[in-house]
């Protein structure tokens, strides 16, 4: 095998959540991970249904999905087919172009420092060595990875310019230079939340891309990570939501001191002297960030979990008690839960499910719960599969929440009028599991969420509910249902509730 150069250094991965959590003393699931610069949570498209396709198909290789995926690409970007390159991520891209750029001897320049680690990377894997003068190919990263700057391009040609956040940055990017010497590197790890299905691609002149597809592997992206990434295509995401939460994050973060660079990325940078200790102190709290020599970069995600980071940040202790991160994933449903126990009646419920999560977010607010709960289901089958994976999501959660239930009132009750409808609702948190329940009338699935919820929550839940409208009839419910859990989930001593000493 040829030798490494003495000084390579091969790219380095974060450690892994399990390992970050072992070394906080935390439950995996509760890590909320700042540094991997990718979104919170995968698009809609991103489920089974949409691969599905491709799996009856998965002992064939990919290429009949690879037109169709160029041409898809070459649109998005305002491009013709001929201008795309595909790869394995930007990453495979950034290596492709090295090798086909640079040899042993041959110099390579980078436009930024601190930048994204790989360009050097891939230039020492090519067998050059970084430099300025007589350079071959030049890299740059707009917007730059870690700082999140939006600089003016270099004059140097041939010119690599990685736009993986460029979705971020509101500018038109470097496209327009691709018959100038210019080579644009994207993906779909950022925007598209695809990062675990390694699709990048590379625009360029139709000469260069015909000499990269000509260097590139036969078959660089799975027919299941192409299906994916045109399912994300067809529905592009709107980044609206994370570019105000991006500016939001930076004014708190000023207002406790701190200087985040200004950023055009999905991430900020912020600078601080003792980046170690910083992400350390944050790590014990659950947050997660990425250490840099002279700061610390931030991954947007939003409002809810940001705060949690800057709660973190202030220096407040680790929230204690009765709080869950919840997943639950079928081939129907994706579902994520983040649940206090002793929140404020901060909701969102958001599967798709419509009247179905208006019901939950009624019991979560009225149970005095933090809830938020998302996530995507099939719903073109219907609502049936989201309400009932939301309640049995939120069942789940709760059971953990509640650990071995000591120290609570375990029994709750609750009448809760509403308009015409009448409901009365008893609940048992004693650790069995029953349902009996009574609507005179119900939309559908109304009386379904409720067993769910007993049955994955380990719960007993009584509900009688009376009424001429069976909207009015299930609300009314699932309101006493929250109003009944609010009493059962109360502090009361620190015993297990049941005179048995067990439950
Ligand atoms: N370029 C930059 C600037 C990045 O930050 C990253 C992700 N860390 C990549 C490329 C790699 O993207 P991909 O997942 O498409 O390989």
């Amino acid at each position: 095998m040829k030798a490494l150069g003495s000084t390579f250094q091969p790219y380095r991965w974060a450690p892994t959540t399990l390992e970050l959590a072992r070394r906080a003393g935390i439950d995996p699931v509760q890590l909320m991970r700042f540094d991997g610069n990718v979104p919170p949570l995968p698009l809609p498209s991103s489920r089974p249904a949409t691969v599905a396709a491709a799996l009856a198909t998965v002992n064939e290789y990919p290429r009949a999905l690879y037109p169709v995926l160029t041409d898809a690409i070459a649109a998005y970007a305002g491009v013709a087919p001929e201008n795309v390159v595909l790869g394995a991520g930007a990453d495979d891209l950034i290596l492709l172009v090295a090798r086909a750029f640079a040899g042993p001897g041959d110099v390579v320049a980078i436009a930024d420092a601190p930048t994204y680690s790989l360009y050097q990377v891939a230039a020492e894997l090519a067998g050059a060595h970084l430099g300025e003068d007589d350079r071959v190919l030049t890299f740059c990263c707009r917007p730059n990875n870690p700082t999140g700057a939006l600089d003016p391009l270099p004059d140097a040609r041939p010119l690599v310019v990685d736009e993986a956040y460029w979705e971020f940055s509101g500018a038109p990017g470097a496209v327009g230079l691709i018959d100038d010497g210019v080579i644009v590197l994207r993906t779909f790890s950022k925007a598209f939340a695809l990062a675990g299905a390694r699709v990048g691609y590379a625009l360029a002149s139709v000469e260069t891309a015909a000499e990269l597809n000509a260097r590139q592997a036969p078959a660089p992206v799975s027919s299941l990570s192409a299906a994916l990434a045109l399912a994300a295509l067809a529905s592009p995401p709107d980044l609206g939501s994370t570019l105000e939460e991006r500016e939001r994050l930076a004014a708190e973060l000023r207002s406790l001191g701190y200087a985040p660079l200004p950023s055009y990325g999905s991430f900020l940078f912020v600078p601080v002297d003792e980046p170690r200790e910083l992400a350390e102190a944050l790590l014990a709290r659950g947050c997660v960030v990425r250490v840099y020599d002279d700061g610390v970069r931030i991954t947007v995600h939003d409002r809810e979990d940001d705060d949690l980071l800057l709660a973190a940040f202030r220096g407040e202790e680790a929230p204690q008690g009765r709080r869950i991160r919840h997943v639950r994933a079928t081939a129907e449903t994706q579902l994520r839960v983040r649940l206090d126990l002793d929140g404020e009646s901060r909701v969102r419920v958001a599967t798709g499910a419509g009247l179905y999560d208006h019901f939950l977010e009624q019991l979560a607010f009225h149970g005095g719960l933090d809830l938020i709960l998302e996530g995507t289901g099939d719903a073109e089958t219907g609502p049936h599969h989201a309400a009932e994976d939301a309640a049995i999501a939120l069942g789940e959660a709760l059971d953990r929440a509640l650990g071995d239930r000591r120290g609570i009132a375990r029994y709750g009750d609750a009448v809760v009028p509403m308009d015409d409808a009448l409901a009365r609702a008893a609940v048992d948190l004693g650790g069995r599991r029953a349902s009996v329940l009574d609507l005179q009338l119900d939309p559908g699935l109304a009386k379904h969420m409720l067993q769910s919820l007993a049955d994955s929550g380990r719960m007993c839940i009584h509900v009688e509910a009376t009424g001429e409208d069976p909207h009015h009839v299930a609300e009314a419910a699932f309101k006493a249902v929250g109003r009944a859990l609010r009493a059962a989930l109360r502090p009361e001593g620190s015993l297990v509730p049941s005179t048995k000493g067990i439950l």
